[in-house]
């Protein structure tokens, strides 16, 4: 059984008449209680859970404490090629975008991989577009034996592959995987992800699984907030972190919780999902699934993620750019050209400062190749 039979199996419950039918004393229930029955996921994710955010903030932050301490892992993105032979609507790296395109060469890597280095991040996420002509597993393995002599741990944020890709690439130095299904609901799916390999939507979701098996030390989900109803997607990516959990436990889970940002091209925000929407969000989330790592990245405002904090997050971005070369190379031209705009531009040291001054610890490296 794959997380593919487990969403055929609720991908269509009504979702609306059960949210809006949950009463306070159901919400409360499953606050107190610590299962992990997917029903406690739609009561902490209802409507009626609005009510009790500050009690379940509480049980929240104290989670956390009780499985990861007062502590905080910092990471670094760093774009290798911006080419991408997909039309998702919401992207702007979108294969339609007139842009400036490149892929780093193996010098431009290590000038980059310096810079990131010598502000003592060791944790560092590699992303590319989806193009296995201009930034195939080869060439990634390339960067890889490069990046290795920088950082101690390196996860990848890429196209989905098959478990023999995976493997090849754990054995060149990756650890860990993020890959956002985006969204659950396959209609819509199909609707915003124009053309390209990535329409794929079984691919795309059992990739996770894939990745795990592959001996991947740390698998990330993530849904694009925003695309769809987010209770609904929040509810079926919890299920697949909950899958995750239950079939590789040696494997370090974790979400993330993207919400769509301004980028280059036509595409609206299809959903509103509000700052309380996503306190909530993360309040259910640790109370589902305790040991869960949860993301948040720069695409929130710097007041947003120090405000949310305390309430589940394990893990921040700091030092952010989202284009290729963005640290050190990118032309005044290419500075125009983000895969999306970031809203907290502080820099590693500014985040530790942040981080200190709140009583928690920053990590910068908590792993290192055997
Ligand atoms: S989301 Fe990824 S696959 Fe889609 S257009 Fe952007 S870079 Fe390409």
């Amino acid at each position: 059984m794959s997380y593919s039979d487990i969403l055929l199996k609720y991908k269509d419950l009504p979702f609306e008449k059960i949210f809006h039918e949950l009463s306070p004393q159901e919400v409360e229930r499953s606050i107190a209680s610590g299962t992990q029955e997917p029903e406690r996921l739609l009561a902490l994710l209802s409507p009626t859970a609005e009510g009790f955010l500050e009690s379940m903030a509480q049980k929240a932050h104290a989670l956390t404490l009780q499985h990861f301490g007062r502590t905080i892992q910092l990471y670094t993105p760093m774009y290798l090629s911006n080419f991408c032979e997909n039309e998702c609507a919401y992207c702007g790296f979108n294969a339609r975008n007139k842009m400036p395109r490149r892929t780093l060469t193996l010098e431009e890597v290590e000038k980059e991989a310096a810079f990131i280095a010598s502000t003592g991040i060791e944790h560092l996420l590699i992303l590319t577009g989806d193009s296995r002509t201009k930034s195939s597993p080869a060439y990634i393995k390339e960067c890889l034996s490069v990046l290795k002599k920088y950082f101690s741990s390196i996860s990848a944020e890429i196209y989905a592959l098959s478990e023999e890709e995976y493997a090849d690439l754990v054995r060149s130095g990756i650890d860990g995987l993020t890959l956002y299904q985006e969204t659950y609901d396959e209609a819509v799916y199909e609707r915003v992800h124009r053309s390209g390999p990535k329409k794929d939507f079984i691919f795309r979701l059992d990739a996770p699984e894939r990745a795990a098996r592959s001996g991947m030390r740390n698998v990330n989900v993530g849904v694009l907030l925003g695309l769809s109803d987010w209770r609904k997607e929040v509810f079926l990516m919890g299920l697949h972190a909950q899958y995750l959990q239950d079939h590789f436990g040696d494997v370090e889970t974790g979400a993330s919780l993207p919400r769509l940002r301004p980028h280059a091209g036509d595409f609206k925000e299809m959903t509103e999902v509000s700052n309380a929407n996503i306190a909530q969000i993360i309040v259910a989330l640790r109370l589902f699934l305790p040991r869960l790592g949860i993301a948040l990245s720069t695409r929130e405002s710097a007041g947003l993620r120090e405000d949310l904090l305390p309430l589940g997050i394990t893990r921040m971005s700091a030092g952010s750019t989202t284009r290729v070369g963005g640290h050190t190379i990118a032309s005044p031209e290419e500075e125009n050209a983000p895969q999306f705009e970031i809203a907290d531009p502080r820099d590693v040291d500014a985040m530790k400062a942040m981080l200190v001054a709140k009583g928690y610890q920053p990590v910068l490296k908590d792993w290192m190749q055997i």
